[in-house]
């Protein structure tokens, strides 16, 4: 393929304009010619991929678009399977499939050349690129437009104004409860749980089955409640910068020891609380443990704030919880590839073969929380409260925020553990 660039028409111009639209940066129409609107496309990809915002196509944004720039089609990589490109290239699986009709899914050869599938058989849910709070509302919209039977409501507001957005899937008996993102550097939980949905909702509406479930029986069985986002203020701050007119501005610095990047170490929320450790569970011990910290205010992670659910996040995910009949909750976060399972001794007697089930699907070991972390979470304050199984599960590896590339990973080691969960309360 030759390097493409503004001026220039063709059938090159026209996979470039469909790619781009698949990953979300391109409005236009395929009509094969390289103008301003292309051109803003592609600068627009780059600077989201750290590559020199040009305007043009050469060999590293060819690779970062996923195309051989020989061949146009993409290049089978040790690792792949069709699940998870479809993952990496943002593009629905039963279009890939389609596009690539000789293709044996369970052989694929490293060097193998797939189709990439025309525009308009894209996935919704972008899960190769940081997700702010904006691309998960515009998300959402699309998904309710494409499945109407997707319910969406408000459950509360963050300090900001933002919509603490809620998904219910399903019509069933067994209530369960999944949220992601109660820490800002964690926002790979929303991408899971949007991500989720959407497969769940097709999956559906296709009447195919999704890792062996019917998900039209789960839908009778079950409804999956799904907070995604419970701290879009923070992720905001986090991924965008903090804004000249955050309400917070200063001391929002002050809280950061004087810092201005918030990129790497903010957790809490924008009031610099940390939103897991303001639930009512032992709340007093956690405090103990942050004078023992040093804590004593607002600050990028640790602080349990003032009194319990004093946070509007916090109080809208326990007020949601008590509006509900959840037999099941997993809070999402991130790192250590681990579930915790237990509160001081009061998991409800089924929590630990429950537990060990959802080890054995996701390859997550098991674990008990010690010290800081072990008090005022919300799994902890679920499992006080109700005595019903409640889980914190610690997804992908590394050091915070993880980067996006591990997304193929975290959904394929979490998808049959979200289904089984959605599932085993109602067995
Ligand atoms: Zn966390």
């Amino acid at each position: 393929m030759r390097m493409l660039k503004i001026g220039l028409r063709g059938d090159e111009v026209a996979a470039l304009q469909t790619r781009l639209k698949n990953l979300g940066y391109y409005p236009g129409a395929i009509d094969g010619i390289f103008g301003p609107q292309t051109e803003l496309a592609v600068i627009r990809f780059q600077r989201d991929r750290g590559l020199t915002p040009d305007g043009i196509v050469g060999p590293h944004t060819y690779n970062a678009l996923g195309i051989d720039s020989e061949s146009g089609l993409y290049t089978v990589q040790a690792g792949d399977t069709l699940y998870t490109i479809s993952l990496k290239l943002n593009i629905s699986l039963p279009a890939l499939r389609a596009a690539n009709p000789g293709i044996d899914p369970d052989n694929l050869r490293v060097g193998q050349r797939l189709n990439i599938p025309k525009a308009g058989t894209t996935a919704i849910v972008s899960t190769n690129t940081d997700y702010t709070y904006d691309m998960m509302v515009e998300d959402i919209q699309d998904l309710q437009r494409r499945y109407p039977f997707l319910e969406v409501g408000v459950a509360g507001q963050s300090v900001l104004g933002r919509n603490l957005y809620y998904l219910k899937l399903g019509n069933g008996p067994n209530q369960v409860f999944f949220n992601g993102a109660h820490h800002s550097l964690e926002w790979i939980t929303t991408v899971l749980l949007m991500k989720f949905t959407e497969n769940f909702l097709q999956a559906y509406a296709n009447g195919t089955a999704i890792r062996g479930y019917n998900p039209r029986e789960i839908w009778n069985m079950s409804s999956i409640y799904i907070i995604p986002m419970i701290n879009p203020d923070g992720i905001d701050l986090v991924l965008k910068g903090l804004q000249r007119n955050n309400p917070f501005y200063q001391q929002l610095i002050s809280w950061n020891n004087g810092s201005s990047d918030f990129s790497r170490n903010w957790q809490a929320n924008i009031r610099g609380v940390d939103l897991n450790h303001n639930y009512n569970a032992s709340w007093q011990l956690s405090k103990q443990a942050e004078l023992a910290y040093g804590i004593t205010g607002p600050r990028p992670t640790r602080y349990s704030g003032p009194y319990p659910e004093s946070e509007p996040e916090s109080r809208a995910v326990a007020d949601f919880t008590r509006a509900h009949d959840f037999q099941l909750v997993i809070a999402f976060h991130s790192q250590g590839e681990v579930i915790y399972w237990d509160y001081l001794g009061m998991a409800a007697p089924q929590a630990w073969e429950i537990a060990n089930q959802l080890s054995k699907v996701s390859g997550y070991a098991l674990d008990q929380t010690t010290g800081i972390a072990s008090y005022a979470g919300y799994k902890d304050w679920f499992i006080e409260q109700y005595r019903r199984p409640g889980f914190t599960v610690e997804v992908g590896h590394g050091t915070n925020p993880l980067p996006i590339s591990q997304f193929p990973k975290i959904y394929n080691d979490n998808e049959g553990l979200l289904l089984l969960a959605s599932v085993i309360t109602a067995q």
